[in-house]
């Protein structure tokens, strides 16, 4: 299932030059990182490229969240790696526990059934997942800012970024960016899009018209296909999900349990929201970033390549493989609609 929707179309060119911003102008931005005090390492190495291939040049500030508190070591390290100011926050308990309505008994018979399944046996990724999809957005040390870029430890910035992608999206009224797409493990979101579906029927005033629903439906079964952004790497708007429309659809999953029953992630759960609530155009294929998270990377091809002293394979690029939905995501209509209820495509 994971490798059935080949990509037809090479979606990279060979003319791909690196984006410019306006010298001097800024958004109101901000680094979320999500991360424990044993990471620190890892994440260091994350800030250092990040800052070296485009903070030093920016300065933007970082926030550092975490389900307990930061130690002097963690918070020492961070602070003397970047450039921008830094704050470290800590999750409130609601958002990093269960809801009185699950049923802890569901919720072990739900973690044993997926044991053979990578993070299937954990907790705590569980109520990560839970936090990157419904609270972290709602964290008091993000109130001021409008935009956010997702920073993991252990991932590499291969590339110079030498203009503003905040800005850049920004000034295209852009709400959603990515590097890398990807299929979902099937037993994780066993349930997640008929959830999502009865969602869309109870408040079809929530799902926008043009949307990009057609990147996320097997047309042929109209089941989810699996596709999402791989939500490790994300710069988007805050606004998008701090709306009515993305608070009605996450207490809506989180009603449903699938958070803890299956394992549902925040990648499929922001790309199913993106795909209701945005159209086409809003979502921002950000092919020049060098980026790898674990064995996926994103490397850019053409002009970029040399010109921002890109340290990665193109040819590995994860867009150009089978297993990606990029390619289809670039092939959609800013036109694009879909209709759920009759399966109609405009
Ligand atoms: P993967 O990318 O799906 O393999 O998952 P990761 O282990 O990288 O976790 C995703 C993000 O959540 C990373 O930024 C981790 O540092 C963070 N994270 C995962 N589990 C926990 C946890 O229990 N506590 C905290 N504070 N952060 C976590
Ligand atoms: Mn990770």
């Amino acid at each position: 299932a994971m490798a059935e929707k080949a990509v037809a179309t090479p979606l990279v060119t060979s003319k791909i030059s690196p984006p410019t911003t306006t010298p001097g102008k800024r958004a109101n931005a901000v680094f979320v990182i999500l991360a424990r005090n044993h990471e620190l390492f890892g994440l260091g190495r994350s800030l250092q490229q990040l800052e070296q291939r485009f903070n030093h040049q920016f300065n933007y500030p970082y926030v550092f969240l975490n389900d307990e508190p930061f130690d002097d070591d963690f918070k020492r390290v961070a602070a003397a790696v970047v450039s921008g100011n830094v704050s470290f926050g800590l999750i409130p308990k609601e958002h990093w526990s269960y809801p009185s309505w699950i049923d802890l008994n569901k919720a072990a018979a739900g973690r044993k059934k997926l044991k053979n399944i990578i993070y299937g046996p954990s907790e705590s990724y569980r109520h990560m997942c839970r936090f990157n999809s419904g609270f972290f957005f709602h964290h008091p040390l993000l109130a001021q800012y409008e935009y956010y870029w997702r920073v993991e430890p252990d991932v590499d910035f291969t590339c110079n970024i030498d203009y503003d992608p905040f800005v850049y999206m920004q000034e295209r009224s852009l709400k959603y960016g990515f590097t890398i797409s990807l299929h979902e493990i099937p037993q994780t979101v066993a349930t997640l899009w008929k959830t999502t579906k009865d969602f869309m029927a109870q408040h079809p005033e929530y799902v926008s018209h043009p949307n990009t629903l057609e990147w996320v439906v097997d047309k042929r079964t109209g089941d989810y296909n699996l596709c999402h952004f791989w939500s490790n790497f994300e710069i988007a708007n805050l606004n998008l999900l701090r709306s009515e429309r993305y608070q009605a659809y996450f207490d809506h999953l989180d009603q449903a349990g699938g958070f803890f029953y299956e394992r549902w992630g925040d990648a499929p759960v922001h790309s199913l929201a993106a795909a209701m609530f945005l159209r086409k155009d809003e979502i921002h294929f950000f092919e020049d970033i060098g980026y790898r998270h674990s064995v996926f990377e994103n490397c850019p091809t053409g002009l970029t390549f040399n010109l921002q002293n890109c340290n990665c394979n193109s040819k590995r690029s994860v867009n150009l493989q089978t297993h990606t939905c990029t390619g289809d995501f670039l092939k959609l209509s800013p036109q694009s609609d879909f209709n759920i209820t009759t399966m109609k495509q405009h």
